[in-house]
C-alpha cells in the first residue's frame, strides 16, 4: 500500500514532543512490514538537515491567499528508518511553526503537490495527524482525489481554530464545509472538527482514550460529534522504539544497561539494570546537585508543563506537602507555562539537596533521567496515550501515573508500575507512598515490578500490524 503519513514534526529533524516520536517510528515500522509509506513536513528554518543528504525533487505555484505563491520540494530519508521524507518549503507560511495560516496554507500543499505528480508517486491513503493536516480530507474530497483518507487524534485538546478568512485563502467554499455553517457566527473554522467530519477513519492512540473523548469529561466540546462517529473510531496504542542504537539512550545514557546479565552488542556495553541503574543515579546525583546516595529513592518528571493536562497542580501540592521531610529526590525537565515554572522553581531553591528543577527541552537530560531515575511520576488529567511511561519502562523505571488514557493501557498495577484511581494529590501520596516503601522495605517484590517492566514489549511492531489491518480495510471499502 501507499501510505503518505502528513505530519507537523518529525524526529529527529524538528521535534516539539511526543508526535514527533511517533512520526519517526510509526513509518519506520510499517515500512518494515512491507509498506510504501513516506512522510511529508514543513521544511521550517528550525528543521535540522545534519548530514542527510537532501535533494530538490520539485517546485510548484499555486494560488493562496488571492496570490500566486510558489513551493519547493525537498526529499530526504529519515536516517534511522530509511523512510522517504518531504519536505515543503515556502518562506511566508512555512518558515515558522506557529500561526494557524501555516497549517492552512500547508494542508493546500500537501494537495497541490500530490494534484500535481510532483512526487512522481500517488498515495492510496493519506494518513494526517492532529489539526495539523485538518482540512486535507475535505480538500481530497472537493479535488475528488481517489485517496482514502485516515486522522489519528494525539491530542483532543488542541484542536485549531481559525479565522474563516483561512477557508478563502485556500479557495474553499465555506458552503462546502457542512459544519463551518454551524460554526459561522464565532467566525472560527475548526482545523480537528473537519478532519473527524470528513476523514474516512479515525483512530485515537490508546483504547481507553478512543472510549474517553465520546465523554462529556474528555470531550473538549467535541463528544456529540464524535458520538455519531464512533462506528469509525478505533483505538491504537502507540509504541517506541526500543533499539538503543538508534535513538538518544546510546549516546545520552552514560551506563547502557538491560534486564539480563552483562553483555556486549555492537559497539554498546550493556550493565545488568541493577548496577546500571545505581551507576546512571550516581552520575545524576552530582550533575544536578543533588545528595549523592544510591539509597535515596527518585522520582522523575518529564514532560510539557501544560497546566489543562500534566497534573502540575497535584503534584506540586504534594512535593509542597513533603518538602520539608522529604524521603525521596525529585527532578523536573520540563517547559512551558511560565507560573508553574516560578512554582517549581521556588522548591528547588529552597530544597536544592532533593529537588532540581529544569526548564528546559533536553534530550540528553531526559534521558539520563529515564536512565537514573527510580520512578517517573506521570499525574495527568488526561493521556491520550504517553510515551513517557512506556520510555521509562524500557530502562526499568517504574511510572506511578494516574489511571486514565494510555496510562491505564500500558501500567497494570502493582505489576509493572503503580496506578492512583483519583485525580487528587491525597490518591496521589498514596500511590507514591506505596512505591517507596516497596523500594525500601521489599526489594523482592520491587526487583519483580521492574523486571516485568523491563520486559512488557512496546515495539511498535503490534501497533503498526493494527493500522496495516485499518488501512487494508479502507482500500478494501473502495
Ligand atoms: P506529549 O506528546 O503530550 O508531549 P508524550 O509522553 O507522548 O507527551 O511524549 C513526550 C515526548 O517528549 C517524550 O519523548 C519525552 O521524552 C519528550 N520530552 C518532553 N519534554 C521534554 C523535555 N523538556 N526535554 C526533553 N524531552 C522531552
Amino acid at each position: 500500500m501507499k501510505i503518505l503519513f502528513v505530519v507537523w514534526e518529525l524526529d529527529p529533524f524538528f521535534k516539539l514532543g511526543g508526535l514527533g516520536d511517533v512520526a519517526r517510528s510509526l513509518p519506520g515500522a510499517l515500512k518494515i512490514l512491507g509498506e510504501d509509506i513516506r512522510t511529508i513536513t514543513p521544511y521550517y528554518k528550525a528543521v535540522k538537515m545534519g548530514r542527510n543528504k537532501k535533494t530538490l525533487i520539485g517546485k510548484l505555484s499555486f494560488e493562496y491567499g488571492g496570490r500566486k505563491q510558489r513551493i519547493e520540494v525537498w526529499k530526504t530519508n529519515q536516517p534511522y528508518t530509511k523512510v522517504p521524507a518531504y519536505f515543503l518549503k515556502n518562506k511566508k507560511y512555512l518558515d515558522k511553526a506557529t500561526p494557524t495560516d501555516t497549517w492552512g496554507f500547508f494542508n493546500k500543499a500537501v494537495v497541490e503537490v500530490i494534484k500535481n505528480n510532483i512526487l512522481n508517486w500517488q498515495p492510496e491513503i493519506i494518513h494526517i495527524n492532529d489539526r495539523h493536516g485538518g482540512l486535507i480530507p475535505l480538500l481530497i474530497k472537493i479535488e475528488k482525489l481517489p485517496i482514502k483518507t485516515i486522522l489519528t487524534i494525539h491530542n483532543l485538546a488542541f484542536q485549531g481554530q481559525a479565522k474563516m478568512k483561512i477557508l478563502k485563502d485556500m479557495g474553499i467554499d465555506p458552503e462546502l464545509c457542512k459544519i463551518t455553517k454551524w460554526e459561522i457566527k464565532s467566525r472560527q473554522v475548526n482545523f480537528l472538527m473537519e478532519a473527524i467530519i470528513h476523514s474516512d477513519t479515525i483512530t485515537t492512540v490508546s483504547p481507553t482514550y478512543a472510549k474517553e473523548i465520546l465523554t462529556e469529561e474528555y470531550g473538549q466540546g467535541l463528544n456529540d460529534l464524535l458520538k455519531q462517529m464512533s462506528g469509525k473510531i478505533f483505538g491504537i496504542l502507540n509504541g517506541i522504539d526500543i533499539d538503543w542504537r538508534y535513538t538518544t539512550h546510546g549516546t545520552a545514557v552514560r551506563y547502557p544497561y538491560n534486564s539480563s546479565e552483562k553483555k556486549t552488542d555492537g559497539k554498546i556495553e550493556y550493565y545488568h539494570w541493577l548496577d546500571g541503574k545505581k551507576h546512571n543515579k550516581l552520575f545524576l546525583q552530582k550533575k544536578l546537585g543533588l545528595k549523592v546516595g544510591e539509597n535515596i529513592p527518585l522520582i522523575c518528571f518529564i514532560g510539557r508543563l501544560d497546566p489543562k493536562q500534566k497534573g502540575l497542580d497535584i503534584l506540586h501540592t504534594l512535593l509542597r506537602r513533603n518538602a520539608d521531610k522529604p524521603n525521596f529526590q525529585f527532578v523536573l525537565l520540563g517547559d512551558g507555562d511560565k507560573n508553574w515554572e516560578e512554582r517549581y522553581k521556588w522548591l528547588s531553591t529552597f530544597y536544592p539537596k532533593s529537588f532540581s528543577c529544569n526548564f528546559r527541552f533536553d534530550e540528553t537530560l531526559a534521558h539520563q533521567l529515564y536512565a537514573g531515575s527510580d520512578f517517573i511520576v506521570i499525574p495527568s488529567l488526561y493521556e491520550p496515550c504517553g510515551l513517557i511511561q512506556m520510555i521509562a519502562m524500557l530502562f526499568g523505571t517504574i511510572p506511578i501515573a494516574h489511571k486514565t488514557g494510555g496510562l491505564k493501557d500500558s501500567i497494570k498495577d502493582n505489576y509493572n508500575g503503580f496506578l492512583f484511581p483519583d485525580y487528587n494529590s491525597i490518591s496521589l501520596e498514596k500511590s507514591v507512598t506505596k512505591a517507596i516503601d516497596v523500594w525500601r522495605n521489599d526489594r523482592f517484590e520491587f526487583e519483580k515490578i521492574v523486571e516485568h517492566a523491563l520486559k512488557t514489549d512496546f515495539s511498535w511492531t503490534k501497533s503498526a500490524k493494527e493500522y496495516k489491518v485499518l488501512y487494508e480495510k479502507l482500500l478494501s471499502n473502495s
